[in-house]
């Protein structure tokens, strides 16, 4: 029995599923979960001393590799001065300040301890300023687990085969609409059905809770011109693709200014933090300005506030984002060339540091059914195979894989080796 074996078993007994968030488990792919020691870079080590090239980094916010050692200075001297005081700091302007610079629809912004709490707190906003109950989502989308938008869900919600949940009353789903990602005629079609009752359409840029699908040319660009004819709010959920795809996010990689914004994730540099944030004039309808009532006691914390400042303060370096994408090309086309060679039918996809791979006839993957239809037993052998060769991709078909500035040219050369090894295997 490995340690992982064993943590796993005595986890079990005290934690549902022996983890504080589902797709930990291994679910969606089978086996033990790793339990995991330390992380330095683009590596994590586990307990039975084992070492992986890490492309899941937390789940996103680990772009600068892990244990980076001026984030983790910064945490030190803000430790110094305290943990948390539940009153207003100067970090937190210099927090706010960098993130208006960084993603100029940003007016106003509120920051949150998660990207759920960031959703949550945008689609109450939209619906306040509006004063419409209605919201549009995208199936396979995934914007944290609030009861409006657990429908339909990506994610673990997906893996778990529960993209609709229990516990949320067929009362609130029903102000959920929900259609095709990347169908811009479902979207128009139901704005023609519901007029005017529809408060936002929140989206993920970049789908990368269904594993990662861009959107097509003109998706994004349509999302804004519904919104404008109809006076709904335009949300992008950039909880992952801020910071990540672009420096100033989805929204300048693909050059569309939504209204409001939510992130997370890299905000925090490894903390808990998110935030939401757009149009002054509907940023202003939030307490202590504004009706609308959203509060947090951690919000703003000093220390999760000193590690996403830093981290954002080294994304700024020139080219750094140029670079990430430069690894998410090289790993797509690897695999790609590995699989080909390999008789394995697969395609892949990526924007700036996010990539994905299919195990699917298909030529090309834009969208929630191609998605789900792709062959998820043939990724679980992969994913396991992948594992010994010591590299921890994301356990599930339907999560996005992450590339950070640590990761070596040769990191990537011996992922592309392990892949033609696994491939081999299949
Ligand atoms: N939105 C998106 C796009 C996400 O990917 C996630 C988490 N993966 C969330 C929201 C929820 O964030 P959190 O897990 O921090 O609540």
């Amino acid at each position: 029995m490995t340690i992982s074996q064993d943590l796993f078993t005595r986890a079990q007994a005290s934690i549902p599923g022996g983890v504080n968030s589902p797709v930990r488990a291994f679910n969606g792919v089978g086996g033990t979960p790793l339990f995991i020691t330390n992380a330095e870079g683009p590596y994590t080590y586990d307990a039975d001393n084992n070492k992986y090239i890490d492309y899941v980094g937390s789940w996103g916010p680990m772009i600068l590799g892990h244990n980076h050692p001026q984030i983790k200075q910064a945490v030190l001297v803000a430790v110094e001065h305290g943990l948390s005081y539940g009153a207003p700091t100067e970090t937190e302007i210099l927090m706010a300040e960098k993130v208006k610079e960084l993603v100029p629809s940003i007016e106003k912004v509120r920051m949150v301890s998660s990207g759920t709490e960031a959703t949550m707190s945008a689609i109450r906003l939209a619906r306040g300023y509006t004063g419409r109950d209605k919201i549009l989502k995208f199936e396979g989308c995934y914007h944290g687990h609030a009861d409006s938008l657990l429908v339909k869900a990506g994610s673990g919600a997906l893996t778990m085969g529960v993209p609709n949940s229990p516990g949320i009353p067929a009362d609130f789903a029903k102000h959920t609409l929900t259609v095709s990602f990347n169908n811009l005629d479902e979207v128009k079609a139901i704005f023609a059905q519901y007029k005017d009752e529809i408060a936002c359409i929140i989206v993920e840029p970049v789908a990368g809770n269904m594993n990662c699908i861009p959107p097509n040319p003109g998706f994004l660009e349509g999302l804004r011109s519904v919104c404008d004819e109809h006076g709904a709010v335009l949300i992008f959920d950039e909880v992952m693709t801020g910071f990540r795809v672009a420096l100033g996010g989805a929204q300048q990689y693909y050059n569309i200014t939504p209204d409001l914004t939510c992130l997370g994730k890299v905000i925090g540099g490894g903390m808990p933090v998110g935030a939401f944030g757009g149009k002054q004039e509907i940023m202003d309808f939030i307490a202590p300005v504004g009706p609308v009532y959203q509060a947090g006691t951690l919000s703003g914390n000093p220390i999760a506030m000193a590690a996403g400042l830093k981290a954002l303060e080294l994304l700024c370096e020139p080219g750094l984002h140029e670079q990430l994408e430069a690894k998410s090309k090289a790993l797509c086309e690897g695999f790609q060339q590995a699989a080909d060679d390999a008789a394995i039918a697969l395609t892949t996809n990526y924007a700036g540091g996010m990539f994905g791979f299919f195990f699917t006839q298909a030529s090309s993957v834009s969208s929630y059914q191609q998605a789900t239809e792709c062959d998820l037993e043939r990724f679980k052998r992969f994913f396991h195979l992948m594992l010994e060769e010591g590299v921890y991709l994301a356990p599930s078909a339907f999560e996005a894989g992450f590339v950070s500035t640590m990761h070596t040219q040769q990191d990537i050369d011996d992922t592309i080796a392990a892949a033609k090894r696994a491939f081999a295997k299949l």
